[in-house]
């Protein structure tokens, strides 16, 4: 019998979580020949989001939970779940209903009867999403492509359902910088994607302001491509260029027409430009070396305060 694991990572969602607990049970009695594992991770919430998981244990021997110490973000929770679950396929599932439960027996089955080892999803659209934020996010979607080996698929979700096998390998990028659409890639893998239309969440708000997401997705330029380092290096060599040839003209004039003192105005923008872009590349390498820092203290990547 196969044994199927559902993590929700919570973060004060006290007015989702009934609402996707009746759509997994339902989901659960439409799939009779597989076990349920539910395991909610309880991310710091300040609501009553731990009351209800516990009444809800209380009812329902199907439900786990571990309640972090405090809120240690969504990556540390999947981690968590991943590393709790003990079915032979895990599911990764939104509180907000965003991703459609009904969905994963779709998933399942695609499992068992062809050669894949992860049916993941992706909006085909993004409605109800500010504008300005679905540009950037194309935009960011574009760029990391381009210069990470690792495919990252635009409008993927975490929503997706796993083999053991690629759970396994996903635990043992026990990195502390996460990106699970990064790492999701780079683990390979066979995915086969299904495509939703957007759906918007059924009570409580979303945790991301716009600055929350922007941070985010340089955490994943940083985590999967070195390439800025590069582009770093490019412009130091493109500038010790230009101004050898500056040099060149600056002695060739001198020595044509003699001395005259010009363009006080323009060496000083061309100061600032250059100061410029030493911070710009300073900034880069700091970014690197940040994350390295706080690779090398091998921190947990979360703390438990009880779990059941
Ligand atoms: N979440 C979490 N920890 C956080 C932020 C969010 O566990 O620090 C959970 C949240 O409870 C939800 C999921 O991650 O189940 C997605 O969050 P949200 O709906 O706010 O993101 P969006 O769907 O807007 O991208
Ligand atoms: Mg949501």
């Amino acid at each position: 019998m196969d044994r199927i694991s559902l993590i929700v990572p919570c973060y004060n969602e006290e007015q989702a979580l009934p609402f996707l607990y009746k759509e997994i049970v339902k989901l659960a009695a439409e799939m009779p020949d597989q076990e349920f594992e539910f395991i909610f991770i309880n991310d710091g919430s300040k609501d009553r989001t731990l009351e209800l998981i516990k009444e809800l244990r209380e009812q329902d021997d199907r439900v786990h939970y571990v309640s972090f110490s405090r809120n240690f973000g969504k990556e540390a929770g999947i981690y968590a779940g991943l590393e709790a679950a003990t079915g032979n396929y895990v599911s990764l599932i939104d509180a907000d209903l965003q991703d459609p439960p009904s969905l994963i027996k779709e998933m399942y089955e695609s499992l068992k009867t062809e050669d894949y080892d992860c049916v993941a999803t992706r909006r085909i659209d993004r409605k109800g999403e500010p504008p300005v934020r679905s540009f950037f996010a194309k935009q960011f979607y574009k760029l990391i492509n381009k210069i990470s080996d690792t495919e990252v698929v635009d409008g993927a979700r975490d929503f997706r359902l796993m083999t053991r096998q690629m759970v396994d390998a996903i635990l043992e990028m026990s990195e502390y910088n996460r990106f699970s659409k990064g790492i999701f890639g780079w683990v390979g893998f066979k995915t086969k994607w299904i495509a939703f239309e957007n759906v918007e969440r059924v009570a409580g708000q979303t945790k991301w302001s716009f600055i929350g997401l922007f941070l985010y997705s340089l955490e994943g330029i940083i985590a999967f491509s070195t390439r800025p380092l590069v582009i770093a290096s490019v412009f130091g060599i493109l500038f010790c260029a230009i101004a050898f040839v500056m040099i060149s003209v600056i002695v060739f004039k001198k020595l044509m027409f003699g001395d005259d003192v010009q363009g006080y105005a323009s060496t000083l923008c061309v100061i600032f430009f250059i100061g410029g872009i030493q911070l710009f590349c300073l900034g880069i390498l700091g970014q690197y070396l940040s994350k390295t820092y706080l690779e090398t203290k091998k921190r947990p990547i979360y703390i438990v305060r009880e779990k059941a």
